[in-house]
């Protein structure tokens, strides 16, 4: 990110903030807030911008915590971190594993800030694992008010509840206390298996493992499994090279290829993903300290869409994916991506209330994106599909109000946390307008 203007990572979003502040402790948080409410602005925070959405975006001051990126205390007994706000997941990683612990679950990678993941509802994959915001026990919100609260399950539960997955809209996450384990260490196991099997053996296969998810590349007849168990000891240095390069190979020089080649001759997309799955979709171990083992190298920019949908549609929801991509001859050239999550009580989690498969289509540049993503959303939204609130989505408030069924009393903790809307931006105005017509 430049001083002054936005640009998200995928380049897909910009905004030119009237100002950029970057505190460097609570008491500048305060000041920075004070400042924009005694002008008139509007306030946005922004983490690693690693969101797809325009989460983001805002003409007025912008707050980055990279300055207030600290671990503040790790308690070995309890296996418990308490982190400044702004840290990015990775650095809270080095330091766990200098103290012995690991984190519950992670996403695909760790370059997040720890309350930019939260506040959209980062996920990894796991049926008995939640998102993120779960392994969250305690955290401190400095509303616009300039009030700092501190909360967790028995101080404000409900504030609580809201400010777990918040979009950004209740005020500014300082402080953040998270639930660890001891450090694990984890051997990944990936194979190709035929379509018609993944589907039939989906869901037990999902049970059955702590760590699981599948990809499909359209055009190929098999899904890949990837599914982790845990393992004694750590990984040599010389394997953990070895993993890191061929699952370097995988998302860096293979995606990038097909991305381009798919580019160039759209029309023989089918042809161009089945050699690529050919080669790379095999049987394949890695293993390693976990949080190594659940991510994957930077992937090439490309742009994502995922819902949250309930976990056992999701069998048949893969199955009517690939009949449409492959009756319309869509040149899809990336991955969808099924992930599973167990069920919550956070207010506006894709989670909230149901066990969830997160289903994402992902795409580089291409010219079917619009109707494959179009399609994709609307059949996402049959299944009352809730969207990850950092990726691309087009549903509208009243949408969300149907399938989200906390919107409301979450607007309700808005207005009593940030009653001149300090806090919101074109894409919190969207999300919320259906709850403010009928004055909530
Ligand atoms: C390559 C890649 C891989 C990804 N993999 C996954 C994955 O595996 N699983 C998954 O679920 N998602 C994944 N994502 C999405 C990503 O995790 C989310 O979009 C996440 O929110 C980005 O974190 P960030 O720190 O960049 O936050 P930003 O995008 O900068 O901000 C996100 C939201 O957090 C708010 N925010 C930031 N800091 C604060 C604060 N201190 N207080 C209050 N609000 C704050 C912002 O206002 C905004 O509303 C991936 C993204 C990329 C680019």
């Amino acid at each position: 990110m430049s001083q002054s203007r936005f640009v998200n990572w995928a380049r897909t979003q910009s905004s030119d903030p009237v100002k950029v502040c970057y505190p460097g402790t609570e008491g500048e948080i305060l000041d920075c807030i004070r400042k924009a409410g005694a002008s008139g602005q509007k306030v946005r925070l922004v983490g690693a911008g690693h969101s797809w959405s325009d989460i983001v975006c805002t003409e007025g001051v912008l707050i980055s915590l990279d300055k207030f990126n600290r671990v503040v205390r790790v308690d070995k007994a309890a296996n418990t971190v308490t982190v400044e706000a702004g840290v990015r997941l990775k650095d809270m990683i080095r330091v766990l594993h200098d103290h012995g612990l690991s984190m519950l679950n992670l996403g695909s990678i760790a370059d997040q800030s720890a309350a930019g993941a939260l506040s959209t509802g980062t996920h990894g994959s796991g049926i008995e694992k939640g998102i993120l915001s779960t392994q969250v026990l305690s955290l401190r919100l400095i509303t616009a008010s300039g009030e700092v609260l501190e909360l967790n399950r028995t101080n404000d539960e409900s504030l609580f509840l809201g400010a777990l997955v918040s979009l950004g809209s209740l005020g500014v996450i300082s402080q953040l206390t998270l639930q660890c384990e001891p450090l694990y260490c984890l051997e990944e196991s990936s194979r190709s298996m035929p379509f018609e099997q993944a589907i039939e053996e989906m869901m037990e296969i999902v049970s059955s493992h702590e760590w699981a998810k599948f990809w499909w590349l359209p055009y190929t007849d098999t899904v890949q499994l990837f599914t982790c168990q845990r393992k004694e000891g750590k990984a040599t240095w010389g394997q953990q090279v070895m993993d890191w390069l061929k699952a370097g190979r995988i998302s860096r020089v293979l995606i990038a290829f097909i991305l381009l080649l798919s580019r160039l001759f759209p029309a023989k997309i089918a042809i161009i993903n089945k050699i690529a799955g050919k080669i790379y979709f095999r049987e394949e171990y890695r293993s390693g300290v976990a949080e190594k083992v659940l991510t994957v190298p930077m992937p090439p920019r490309h742009r994502e869409m995922e819902y949250a949908i309930p976990a056992h549609t999701a069998p048949s929801a893969l199955n009517a994916l690939r009949a449409y991509v492959l009756e319309n001859h869509l040149a899809v050239n990336f991955i969808v991506e099924l992930r599973f999550v167990a069920a919550d009580d956070i207010l506006l989690s894709p989670a909230f209330g149901r066990d969830t498969c997160f289903m994402g289509a992902y795409m580089g540049k291409n010219i079917h994106i619009e109707p494959y993503f179009s399609h994709f959303e609307a059949q996402m939204q049959a299944l009352g599909g809730r969207p990850h609130w950092g990726k691309e989505f087009t549903a509208s408030s009243e949408v969300l109000q149907a399938v989200c069924p906390n919107l409301v009393q979450f607007n309700r903790l808005r207005t009593s946390c940030d009653p001149d809307r300090m806090f919101e931006n074109s894409y919190i105005e969207r999300v919320f307008s259906a709850c403010s017509e009928k004055g909530e």
